[in-house]
C-alpha cells in the first residue's frame, strides 16, 4: 500500500487552496491559514494524508469552481453535533436535519440554517454528509421517504460517516449513485472529543473524485483520512478497529475486578498499564470513571455492540473465526439487558460484577 503523507495541513496550506478555501469558507481561522502546500505527482489507488505531518492537502485538488458551496449535515448526535460545529467554526456554509429537531438549536444559533426532511437539505446542498446510529437508520435517512436521496442529483456527493457493515455502504451507494450522485463512505475512527477538537481519523472507500472534493471538509474534522478503495472497504477497517477496541474494554473491565478482588489498588493498576508495552490512551482516560462506576456517555454501549454484530457478520463472511470478539459482544449483550444501552461502552465492566442480576 503506498502511502501518502502530509506535513501540517493547517500550516501549509498554499495562497492556491487558500483562495479555493475561501470561496466557501470565508471565514478560515487562523489555525487553518498559512503556508504553502507542495503536491505530489504519484496517485496511488490506496492512500493516507495526516493533518499533523501533512505537506498536501489533498491527493488532487479540486479547482475552485467545483468546490461545495453547502455542505448538509444529517444526524445531529453525538457525533454529528461537534462535527458540525467544527465546519461552522471554520466558516462553511451548513445546511442542518435530525430527527430530533431541538439538537439542531445550538447550531442554527451558530449560524446553521434548517431544512426538515433529508431530502431538502440534499437538494440544496452541494454536498451532504450524515452520521447516523446504525445501518437501518443509515439506510431510512438516505434512501426512505423524503430521504437525500430524493434531492440528490448529477453534481452532488453523499458522504456517509456513520459505522455500517459494507453491505448497508453499497445499498446506500447504489441509490446515490441511481440519481447520478457520487458516494463517498467515511466512518471515522475517535470518539467525542476527537470529533470537538477536529482530531477524526476518517477511512473512506468509494468515488475518489468526491475524497477529493471533499478533502478540505475532512480535514476540519479530522486529523487524518485514509481512502481505502472500493465501498466496502472503509467499512470493513472501521469495524475490525471497533472489534479490537470492544474485546480491548472488556478485558480490561476483567482486570480492574481482577485486580480489586485481589487486594490490589485499580488506579495503581491503570498507572502500571500506562507504563508499559500495552498501554493505550482509552485505559488511563476510561479507567479512573470507571473506578468509580461512572460511565459518562462519550460511545454509547449499544453502538459498540452494534459494531461487534457487525464485525462478527464480516468475520463469517470471509470464513475467519473470532471467538475473543464472539465472547465480548455477549458480554456487551448482557450489558444491554441490564439497561446500559445509552451510557458509555466502558459500563460493560457491570456485566462482570453481577450485582444489578441480584
Ligand atoms: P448518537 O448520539 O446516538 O446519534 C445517532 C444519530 O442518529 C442521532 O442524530 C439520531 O437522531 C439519529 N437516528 C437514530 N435513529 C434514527 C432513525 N431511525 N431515523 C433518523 N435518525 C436516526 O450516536 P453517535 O455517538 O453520534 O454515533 C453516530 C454513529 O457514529 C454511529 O454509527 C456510531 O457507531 C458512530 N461512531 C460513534 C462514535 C462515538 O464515540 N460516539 C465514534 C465513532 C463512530 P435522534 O437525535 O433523533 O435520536
Amino acid at each position: 500500500m503506498s502511502i501518502f503523507l502530509k506535513t501540517s495541513y493547517c500550516r501549509h496550506l498554499s495562497s492556491t487552496a487558500m483562495a479555493m478555501c475561501s470561496s466557501f469558507c470565508p471565514q478560515i481561522p487562523n489555525h487553518f491559514r498559512g503556508k504553502p502546500i507542495s503536491l505530489f505527482s504519484s496517485r496511488p489507488p490506496f492512500s493516507v494524508s495526516f493533518k499533523a505531518l501533512s505537506s498536501r492537502a489533498y491527493d488532487d485538488p479540486p479547482k475552485a469552481d467545483k468546490l461545495p458551496a453547502n455542505i448538509g449535515f444529517l444526524g445531529i448526535g453525538i457525533m454529528g453535533s461537534p462535527m458540525t460545529q467544527n465546519l461552522i467554526k471554520a466558516g462553511c456554509d451548513v445546511t442542518v436535519w435530525n430527527r430530533t429537531k431541538s439538537k439542531c438549536d445550538p447550531l442554527i444559533s451558530l449560524g446553521a440554517k434548517y431544512k426538515s426532511s433529508p431530502e431538502e437539505v440534499a437538494a440544496s446542498c452541494d454536498v451532504t454528509f450524515a452520521m447516523l446510529s446504525d445501518p437501518e437508520s443509515a439506510v431510512d435517512v438516505a434512501c426512505g421517504k423524503h430521504g437525500a436521496a430524493s434531492g440528490m442529483s448529477s453534481g452532488k456527493g453523499y458522504v456517509d460517516v456513520s459505522t455500517v457493515d459494507g453491505a448497508t455502504s453499497k445499498l446506500i451507494s447504489q441509490h446515490i449513485k441511481s440519481t447520478g450522485a457520487l458516494f463517498l463512505e467515511a466512518p471515522v475512527s475517535g470518539s467525542k472529543k476527537p470529533a470537538e477538537e477536529g482530531q477524526l481519523i476518517f477511512l473512506t472507500a468509494g468515488d475518489k473524485s468526491l475524497y477529493e472534493t471533499v478533502g478540505p471538509f475532512l480535514d476540519i474534522m479530522g486529523k487524518s483520512r485514509f481512502y481505502l478503495g472500493d465501498v466496502g472497504n472503509g467499512a470493513a477497517m472501521k469495524l475490525v478497529v471497533n472489534m479490537v477496541m470492544g474485546s480491548m474494554m472488556a478485558s480490561f473491565a476483567e482486570g480492574l475486578l481482577l485486580s480489586e478482588k485481589a487486594g490490589l489498588d485499580p488506579s495503581v493498576l491503570v498507572e502500571v498499564i500506562s507504563q508499559g508495552a500495552i498501554s493505550a490512551p482509552m485505559y488511563s482516560m476510561k479507567g479512573p470513571s470507571m473506578i468509580k462506576s461512572l460511565y459518562p456517555t462519550a460511545f454509547p454501549l449499544k453502538h459498540q455492540q452494534k459494531d461487534l454484530r457487525l464485525a462478527l457478520g464480516l468475520a463469517e463472511s470471509v470464513n475467519q473465526p473470532t471467538p475473543i470478539a464472539a465472547a465480548t459482544n455477549e458480554l456487551y449483550k448482557v450489558a444491554k439487558s441490564y439497561g446500559l444501552s445509552d451510557r458509555d461502552f466502558s459500563a460493560v465492566i457491570e456485566a462482570l460484577k453481577g450485582k444489578l442480576q441480584q
